[in-house]
């Protein structure tokens, strides 16, 4: 999966950390199934009495479970991808790098690797950024993961509810995700809303119409979904808006925090913004019949990027001057600062 798992032996502490990564997603599938019975064994199947109204209930909750479901699976399930071989130092320059006697030295080296790279990202020193753990030099909008121990490319950052990171290739599904998550707790929210009021209203009055099942865990199942389906739709609003803010912003969630740094002009927030549409494309494509599916969409190759000022940076497509230097730093930052932080 990563750049640099191949080869790498598992220890039993590896193999109980890999099973510790996944209790938040088993968490989350506990709830979608708990949530499953609740709506459509409780509120459809024993709550109803119109026919009509439980197929209409039943076709809309399926239809937005399995849009809901399809993309929670691609974003968990894609690989982070891996940086090409090519961006990785030899063994040999790799000695050299770390036995060159000074920074003039290290520079040459990598400025000579780097050359025919298409990178214009550069560290806050101006260096061409270069990965000492993976010993690559990083492609534009790439950072580490420490969590996945590789180089991730336009990563966005690591999201434990997903154990996987947001990235290149399963940003159009996480973002899919989180929409189709809304839109599932909302409806269940919703559609139980009725339910809701009457309980509070006339508990004894809803017993004798049926609308509920008469046993005290049949209407626990009906409020519980209502509070779970409230609770989790607002820690959702805020993460879809934001997340679409970014998208319309051509901008990661690591970016947003801290500005990439290009050769020419130095750090720029809207570096990469081309245009709303244009950014949105970027993501999602230009075909709108895609657009609300998790299939892979997204323009371009995640190592190289159109930026808003190419005409200014041709210097840099075409080869690299002599004023880059190296910093081998971990990243520009630490990435486990920005795990996800809100429990949806
Ligand atoms: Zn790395
Ligand atoms: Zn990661």
């Amino acid at each position: 999966m990563g750049n640099d798992d191949h080869g790498r032996r598992k220890t039993p502490c590896s193999c109980c950390m890999s099973v510790f990564k996944w209790i938040p997603v088993l968490f989350i599938t506990a709830v979608i199934g708990w949530s499953y019975y609740a709506y459509v064994v409780q509120l459809c199947i024993l709550g109803m009495e119109n026919r009509v109204t439980m197929a209409v209930f039943l076709l809309f909750y399926h239809l937005t479970l399995v849009l809901f479901l399809w993309s929670y699976w691609q974003t968990i399930f894609t690989s982070v991808g891996r940086v090409p071989d090519h961006w990785r130092l030899p063994e040999s320059e790799v000695e050299r790098l770390f036995r060159a006697e000074n920074q003039e030295a290290q520079k040459r080296i990598l400025n000579n690797f780097a050359r025919n790279l298409p990178v214009t990202n550069r560290t806050m020193n101006g260096a061409v950024r270069f990965c000492e753990k993976c010993k690559i030099i990083k492609p534009d909008r790439s950072h580490h993961c420490s969590v996945c121990n590789c180089c991730v490319l336009k990563m966005d950052h690591h999201c434990p509810w997903v154990n996987n990171c947001v990235n290149f290739y399963n940003y159009k599904y996480f973002v899919l995700f989180l929409g189709y998550a809304l839109i599932y707790c909302l409806y269940v929210a919703f559609t139980t809303l009725n339910d809701f009021i009457q309980f509070w209203k006339n508990e004894n009055q809803l017993s004798e119409q049926g609308q509920l099942n008469g046993t005290g865990m049949g209407r626990f199942h009906i409020l519980f979904l209502f509070f779970i389906g409230i609770m989790f739709a607002i820690s959702l609003v805020s993460l879809f808006g934001y997340h679409i803010y970014l998208v319309f912003m051509n901008r990661t969630t690591l970016e947003a925090f801290r500005a990439p740094i290009f050769r020419v002009g130095g750090p720029d927030k809207n570096g990469y913004n081309l245009g709303r549409y244009a950014n949105f494309c970027e993501v999602f494509g230009d075909n709108w019949q895609y657009w609300f599916l998790p299939i892979f969409t997204s323009f371009g190759d995640g190592i190289s990027y159109p930026i808003r000022h190419l005409e200014e940076d041709t210097e840099t497509l075409l080869g690299y001057q002599s004023d880059t230097r190296i910093e081998m730093e971990e990243d520009f930052f630490p990435e486990t600062r920005f795990h996800d932080t809100i429990i949806p």
